[in-house]
């Protein structure tokens, strides 16, 4: 996960850039769920939306930075997430199904509710998009808080008083992710030892089990091609022209736009700070590919 950089100020003009009438069809329809105390389904617009965070979010998922398909001719699969949920809040984690099963939670993750966060189904600092796998199969209707769940907060500012264990990445409504979440080679692990940084970067990591094998063997790609760029930089006699492409290549794997950003900046960090651990897990990550 990295922190995808907007203002809210900014988010806003884009959305009204992209569908003048979407904020005011937005708040007419907040309206309406307050007075009815609930979210109801109907008509539907959110995806009128979607492109204004596939820009932001450069094709990627908000959650495990997967590169989704194309944002023209497959915008199907980037799906527009609701951060809280809208209609209802399900048990997590769950008894059943692929999410984080037999998992124990560090801390309390609040209760399930029959009301949503109705008040925020038309927020657009309550979205991000995101894949199926992250989305549809793990996330579903789920939001583990710490503190009292506020369904009936009307700004994603006032429900953080919940204290939410999962990190909003778009904007700076909540921390960086990178600063609770850190990358050991392939592998997602919380930045801290303890506390509630350290509950949140493990709750996050189950949650969307960012260690599952269908992550951890693509980033293990990465980080071999990385390792072999950065080798390829100490090697006496390289020419300048390759150890020119070589540089870029590794500026590019730690850009926004890159898939498993956050995965790469550690890993080149790491190199800067403890080549032999680096250099451990980067032939890892070779072996991973290789086998
Ligand atoms: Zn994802």
């Amino acid at each position: 996960m990295i922190r995808i950089p907007v203002a809210e100020a900014e988010l806003l003009a884009l959305v009204a850039a992209h569908d003048r009438r979407w904020l005011d069809k937005a708040r007419q329809r907040t309206a309406e769920y307050r007075g009815q105390g609930h979210y109801v389904e109907g008509s539907e617009f959110w995806g009128d939306i979607k492109q204004v965070y596939i820009e932001l979010q450069h094709e990627k998922c908000a959650y495990c930075e997967s590169r989704l398909a194309g944002r023209a001719l497959a915008s199907k699969v980037h799906e527009v997430e609701h951060f809280r949920p809208k209609s209802r809040v399900g048990a997590w984690p769950p008894a059943t199904g692929k999410g984080a099963v037999g998992f124990i939670p560090p801390c309390s993750v609040g209760r399930p509710s029959t009301r949503g966060y109705y008040l925020l189904a038309y927020h657009p600092l309550n979205y991000v998009i995101a894949c199926t796998r992250c989305n549809s199969t793990l996330k579903a209707d789920s939001f583990p808080v710490r503190g009292r769940r506020r369904t009936r907060a009307s700004t994603p500012q006032s429900a953080q008083a919940e204290d939410p264990l999962l990190v909003y990445p778009l904007g700076t409504l909540d921390t960086d992710p990178a600063r609770i979440i850190r990358f050991d080679g392939v592998l997602a692990v919380p930045r801290r030892k303890r506390g509630r940084d350290h509950e949140r970067a493990r709750v996050t990591i189950e949650f969307f089990q960012l260690n599952h094998q269908d992550l951890t063997s693509r980033r293990a790609r990465l980080l071999g091609a990385l390792w072999l760029a950065l080798r390829t930089l100490q090697l006496p006699g390289v020419p300048d022209d390759l150890r020119q492409l070589q540089r870029q290549s590794i500026e590019q794997a730690q850009s926004d736009r890159a898939e498993f950003a956050a995965c790469a900046r550690d890993f080149v960090a790491l190199h800067g700070s403890d080549r032999k651990r680096a250099d451990a897990l980067g032939g890892m990550a070779l072996r991973l590919v290789a086998g």
